[in-house]
């Protein structure tokens, strides 16, 4: 079995800035993730993260990786499967097979893609049914492709798709969205764009591949001759594996105090996997922050929020 002082599981912008504070206290960290970059790497166009005019998600979320291994966190792309707590920590068990054993756990393992769950979604995903604009727009350069969704990812998909497919339905269930105002009037000022609103998928369907999706709108059902869709209809979360070790809201996101401390101790957790509100990029990356610090002064025997008793923080 392998020990580190801190495990970080999920390498979104949380967990890769978790990984940042934890080596830079000089304790040995790893991190534990399926993919690189979490939701952040699937967003294409980065405006709003303060300091950085401009980025890709994923150029963003590899410069995050870079500057953590820079100071020694270890990387390694698997899953966990299991946790359990163990005496004087945490012991982990990855997809691989491998046991790794953490003094303090972080968990930032964020949120997975949300399902549309109607006919044809399954049978024709990843051939035609994407959820990642970043990654899979290039492949409908010069088609007819929907997006279904309303939030800023959708928003984000759409302006994408408009530089590479030749037109673009908007499928939204509702007439409001509920994405930030500046994407939503470059959307509406793009003439690829059309707008199928009040409107709920029913069917994707296809032969090999998509080439409709089916639509209920407020004048009846309509078929769209598509040839690809994608889903961008937000996030959920996968939290079943931690609810024995910690406490959960309804909306199965991790309950966490000021010190990003769980229910369990030595155990923390950051980002959007957590109650925290406004999941955005620069958030997760504080709260990832707030995380390492609180791991920290944990394993130094001290109260997670101590560095900040003298400065009338309430502990
Ligand atoms: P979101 O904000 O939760 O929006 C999901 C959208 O999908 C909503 O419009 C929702 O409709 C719709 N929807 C949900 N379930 C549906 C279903 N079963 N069928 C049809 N439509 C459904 O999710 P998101 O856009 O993925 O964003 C998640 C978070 O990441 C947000 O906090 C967002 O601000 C952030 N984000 C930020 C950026 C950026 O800053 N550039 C980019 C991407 C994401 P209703 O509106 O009717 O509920």
């Amino acid at each position: 079995m392998k020990n580190y002082d801190v495990i970080i599981v999920g390498a979104g912008a949380a967990g890769l800035s978790a990984a940042l504070y934890s080596t830079r206290r000089k304790l040995s960290t790893l991190v534990l993730s399926r993919d690189l970059g979490g939701q952040t790497a699937t967003t294409m166009d980065i405006e709003n993260y303060p300091g950085v005019d401009f980025s890709t998600g994923p150029d963003l979320m590899s410069r995050f990786a870079k500057q953590a291994q820079k100071f020694g966190a270890e990387i390694r792309l698997e899953g966990v499967t299991k946790i359990d707590k163990a005496e004087n920590g945490f012991v982990l068990l990855g997809e691989l097979g491998e046991e790794y054993h953490a003094k303090a756990l972080i968990l930032a393992f964020g949120k997975s893609h949300r399902h549309l769950d109607v006919p044809g979604e399954t049978e024709f995903m990843n051939k035609g049914v994407v959820y990642c604009a970043t990654c899979d727009a290039p492949l409908f350069e010069g088609k007819t492709v929907a997006v279904v969704g309303g939030g800023n990812s959708a928003m984000d998909a759409v302006i994408l798709l408009s530089k590479i497919a030749s037109k673009i339905y908007l499928i939204h269930r509702r007439n409001e969205f509920r994405a930030e105002e500046i994407l939503i009037d470059r959307v509406k000022a793009d003439s690829k764009i059309e707008l199928v609103l009040n409107s709920t998928v029913q069917e994707i369907k296809g032969d090999q591949f998509v080439n409709a999706v089916r639509v209920i709108t407020p004048t009846g059902p309509k078929e769209l001759p598509v040839e690809g869709v994608f889903v961008e209809v937000g996030q959920q979360i996968f939290t079943d594996f931690v609810k024995d070790l910690v406490q959960l809201n309804d909306a199965g996101e991790i309950m966490v105090d000021n010190f990003n401390q769980t229910s369990c101790s030595g155990l923390f957790a950051a980002g959007d996997v957590t109650i925290v509100p406004f999941k955005q990029t620069v958030i997760s990356a504080g709260e990832g922050a707030k995380a390492a610090l609180a791991a920290y002064n944990y394993l130094q025997g001290r109260h997670p929020g101590d560095r900040f008793a003298d400065q009338g923080y309430i502990k």
